[in-house]
């Protein structure tokens, strides 16, 4: 479980994270809705231990992110993919996605590639395992960045934004191999801003407004005219 409990973020004056409490249960796939600058990536970001808390908590399967002792091992639990693709540009797309697998876990490099061949084909990917990034399209750059994710077995895959730089045909493609994780119980939190995806394949939706959590709702709930859209801000955004 992804336990976040008053987690506050500070940037000098500027409160960016007030106090959100958040639990996100294996299974779950959980959509972070907001406007920009509403705190999202800053919250993922957080997850991850990219950023410190200036006050509250959150642990990952009981691993505390604040703790420096035990950030790597939360941080192994879960697998992260930006908005920009981050891979390395100097190694092929099976390299990039085999890489931390052999470091990190110390995966024999044959079973590193076999695991990473299998996720590529997954993603529709197979006959470009050799490709260096800049010989890929957006979508197919995103989709190298969800196996590299994917291969080092996360118990929660965190998503930022990871439609956004692409245009719409490539975030059709990307979007696609998302519902098959969530239709195959992957847990996920995911920031998104394609509002109709999140309402199609999410469990609950959870809505920020400058670093408060406005609403944690169920989906069906989050969407209801007597749930979220009761709240004048998220009818708002919705609209
Ligand atoms: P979102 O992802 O919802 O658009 P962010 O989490 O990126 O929002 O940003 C929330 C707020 O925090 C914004 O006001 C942003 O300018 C500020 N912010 C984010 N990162 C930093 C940083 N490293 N230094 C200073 N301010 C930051
Ligand atoms: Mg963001």
């Amino acid at each position: 479980m992804i336990l976040i409990d008053g987690a506050t973020k500070r940037f000098g004056a500027n409160t960016v994270l007030n106090g959100i409490d958040l639990r996100i249960a294996p299974g779950e796939v959980v959509s972070v809705l907001g406007a920009s600058g509403s705190g999202k990536s800053t919250l993922i970001r957080c997850i991850n231990g990219l950023e410190r808390l200036d006050g509250g908590s959150i642990s990952v399967d009981g691993h505390d992110v604040s703790d420096p002792t035990q950030l790597q091992l939360a941080r192994r639990c879960s697998g992260t993919v930006f908005q920009m693709f981050n891979l390395y540009p100097h190694m092929t797309a099976l390299q990039n996605i085999t890489l931390a697998p052999m470091e990190v876990l110390k995966v024999p490099r044959r079973e590193a590639e076999e695991t990473a061949t299998a996720l590529l084909a997954a993603v529709g990917l197979a006959g470009h395992a050799h490709a260096f990034p800049s010989q890929l399209s957006g979508g197919q750059r995103q989709r190298v960045g969800i196996c590299r994710a994917l291969a080092m077995k996360p118990r929660y895959l965190l998503l930022d934004e990871v439609t956004s730089a692409l245009d719409p045909e490539m975030t059709a493609e990307v979007l696609e191999i998302l519902a098959k994780l969530a239709a195959d119980g992957t847990t996920m939190l995911f920031v998104t801003h394609e509002i109709e995806f999140a309402r199609q394949i999410s469990s609950r939706v959870v809505f920020l407004d400058q670093g408060r959590l406005l609403a944690d709702l169920p989906t069906v709930q989050f969407f209801a005219a007597d749930g979220g859209l009761a709240q004048p801000r998220i009818a708002q955004f919705l609209s």
